[in-house]
């Protein structure tokens, strides 16, 4: 029995393709093997990962001049990898959301002079800082941001004014969950684990001018954006078997009609538990209502105890991984785009029963 899975991630794929992955596990396509099996230089291979590609470009509007990577260490690796491709002048503005922005930052350092041009963490990052007229620095390479704050519930609504600056943005926890502007920024990367696929890989979306051989001294080859994007994210074996399920997710998404299809899928599932959260006298949302995230609900009941006793019970309900990100406590309901509808309604059934039962 499948339970409602309302991890941050590793997260719910849609049951569709795990199921078409499971019918092709021993044969992919009449090749005899599966695609765990081939090799990555195939004719069958070459056909999963450029049909990949094209089907995120088309899902995302992506224009000719940006390359796509498929890379593997997962959002973390990117961490490093942005100043040092980037790093030219040796300085960039981060702006502070959460975890993954600081950890985005204090990895920047280890590079060159990272600058904290604004940040919430005097709130315990519940809100998004005003960026509207950041003192950015004249010889900042780049601004950073997490646009999507996986843990603490928060998303950019509006993108920084970056004064000219390039963008680069980690969208790991809002990847696929609306339509984006990608000619709004130089680089816009994700670890998939959170709405495409499973663990390990990577996708960067990057302006070409901004892939070149001027990259800090010591860059390791498989950072080098420019080796990456010289062999279309070939140049070592890649992550084969995530490639193709993200290449599944992409059909999916299409086939539910795209990203503004499921904008408007995510915000109905969002609306239904923040209207619930709102008037509940037990169950309180932590984020300032302008910022929240159409895909992580992070809620309080002001009682550890009571939280103690929600996760469990929630989890022996069916609903799972509703515990709160270990540094903040509390719950948090993931909910990405292969989560339906039920899932969250059912969520809701639960949160009104245990507040009659315990309120
Ligand atoms: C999960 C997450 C990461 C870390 O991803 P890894 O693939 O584990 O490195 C980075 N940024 C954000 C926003 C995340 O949600």
């Amino acid at each position: 029995m499948r339970v409602y899975n309302f991890s941050a991630g590793p997260a719910v794929l849609p049951e569709e393709v795990l199921k078409e992955a499971a019918d092709e596990m021993l044969d992919y396509n009449g090749t005899g093997m599966s695609v765990m099996e081939m090799s990555h230089r195939s004719k069958a291979y070459d056909d999963i990962i450029k049909t990949a590609e094209k089907d995120i470009r088309e899902l995302m509007n992506i224009p000719d001049n940006y390359k796509v990577l498929f890379l593997q260490g997962g959002a973390s690796q990117q961490f490093a990898a942005v100043p040092m491709n980037l790093m030219k002048n040796k300085k960039a503005a981060y702006i502070i959301t959460g975890q993954w922005a600081k950890k985005a930052y204090q990895e920047a350092k280890l590079y060159g002079e990272a600058v904290d041009v604004a940040s919430s963490a005097d709130k315990t990052f519940s809100y998004i800082p005003d960026c509207s007229d950041l003192d950015i620095p004249e010889d900042a390479d780049y601004v950073y941001i997490c646009e999507n704050n996986t843990i603490y519930g928060t998303k950019f609504k509006t993108l920084p004014n970056t004064k000219g600056k390039i963008l680069v943005a980690d969208v790991s926890s809002c990847f696929l969950s609306e339509p984006v502007d990608v000619t709004k920024y130089g680089v816009i990367y994700g670890g998939v684990q959170k709405n495409v696929g499973p663990a390990g890989l990577v996708i960067s979306i990057i302006r070409e001018d901004l892939i070149t051989d001027d990259v800090l001294p010591g860059t390791p080859t498989m950072l080098k954006w420019k080796t990456q994007a010289d062999n279309d994210s070939l140049y070592n074996t890649p992550n084969c078997y995530a490639i193709y399920i993200c290449g599944k997710v992409f059909k999916w998404i299409k086939k539910m009609g795209g990203l503004e299809a499921m904008k408007a899928h995510n915000e109905k599932k969002a609306k239904i538990l923040y209207d619930f959260l709102d008037q509940s006298k037990l169950f309180k949302g932590t984020v300032r209502p302008e910022d929240r995230s159409l895909m992580n609900v992070p809620f309080v009941t002001g009682s550890e105890e009571l939280d103690a006793k929600f996760v469990k019970e929630s989890k022996a309900a069916g609903l799972e991984n509703l515990k709160g990100h270990r540094t903040v406590g509390g719950m948090r309901a993931s909910i990405y785009n292969a989560m339906p509808v039920e899932g969250v309604e059912k969520l809701v059934e639960f949160m009104k029963e245990f507040e009659k039962n315990n309120g």
